[in-house]
């Protein structure tokens, strides 16, 4: 497929992508990852030092409750999910520089010790040999997204870093042999066809081997709010066939909003949609309730529980891989 053929089915009509592109999708989805899989996340911190423009954890928003989990905390409710019968965990946090990187390595060691069969996480940037010593802890996987694909609107809307560190992040998990979970927006404001037609293909350069992406949703409090949104879900299902023809055997994220965004990513039609279009992979939050509401990257994030993955799969009519 070439950058101009991506184009065209981004523009094309609706009704035709749907009986062309997504169809072809959604049987490649069927063909290589057999199902939808289900893997517990935990948001472990929701303290971060950046001021990236469009999240509504930045470190200068204000949030009901910053927090920050000690490993034995999160090592307990992991433990819960293994024993309810996951088998993939995703630990997710800001990028918090006070978590001390020895519990990330000891966390990670107890988790695979566990029987996890996959393990990723996504913490923001670290230095080349942090990578190394995660690989040999026992990770996976490390999710780094690379949000544009363009350097200037990178370091407009990603203030805290810059390109050139975030592309030698992405390079350094790939060499320390990590996978690597990356991808983009989708359709925040001001982002041209042209640049999302690039972030595709830069996944497909990347091989990423999950594309953990949302469209653009836009989060109280922060600077990209005031400019627009939400994204077009109509893009993302988009984007989510293209990955899925382009990368067959990635992951990619299923839990998606539906039309209306205040159901977060729980939305029942929101998560079926993105399956009938490719993707795969759905949540299961383990942070308690009291937490949950605090760990804002958007607003309304809603993701639910075990029960609510398997009546997800059964509607699809897909298996649900644990
Ligand atoms: S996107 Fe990640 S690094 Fe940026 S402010 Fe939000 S939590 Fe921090």
């Amino acid at each position: 497929m070439t950058k101009q053929e991506i184009k065209e089915i981004l523009q094309m009509p609706r009704e035709e992508y749907e009986k062309t592109i997504r169809a072809q999708a959604f049987e490649t989805m069927l063909a290589e990852k057999k199902g939808v899989c289900a893997t517990a996340m935990l948001g472990y911190s929701n303290i971060c030092k950046n001021q990236c423009l469009y999240c509504g954890m930045r470190a200068s928003n204000h949030l009901p409750k910053r927090y920050r989990y000690h490993a034995e905390q999160i090592v307990e409710l992991a433990s819960a999910a293994y024993q309810s019968g996951l088998r993939r965990l995703f630990l997710i946090s800001g990028e918090d520089p006070k978590f001390p990187f020895e519990d990330i390595l000891s966390v990670i060691q107890t988790a695979k010790a566990m029987g996890f069969e996959r393990v990723s996480l996504g913490a923001g940037e670290f230095s080349r040999s942090q990578y190394v010593q995660m690989k040999a802890a026992g990770l996976d996987e490390y999710v780094m997204k690379f949000e544009m694909s363009h350097k200037d609107t990178f370091e407009r809307l990603n203030p805290s870093t810059t390109f050139e560190k975030r592309n030698k992040a992405i390079t350094w998990i790939q060499e320390a042999g990590l996978d690597l979970g990356s991808g983009n927006i989708v359709d925040y404001p001001g982002q041209t066809l042209e640049e999302l037609v690039d972030d595709i293909w830069l996944m497909k350069e990347l091989n990423v081997s999950w594309a953990p992406n949302i469209p653009y949703m836009p989060a109280a409090g922060t600077p990209l709010a005031q400019e627009g949104g939400p994204g077009r879900i109509d893009l993302m299902h988009r984007e989510i066939s293209l990955v899925r023809l382009l990368l067959p055997r990635a992951d990619i994220t299923a839990q998606q909003p539906g039309k209306n965004l205040k159901n977060g990513l729980g939305d029942t039609e929101g998560n079926l949609w993105a399956i009938q279009a490719g993707a795969n992979v759905l949540f299961v939050d383990l942070l308690p309730a009291a937490d949950a509401e605090s760990f804002r990257v958007i607003d309304h994030r809603m993701v639910q529980g075990l029960e609510h993955v398997r009546g997800i799969a059964e509607k699809a009519g897909v298996n649900l891989i644990l």
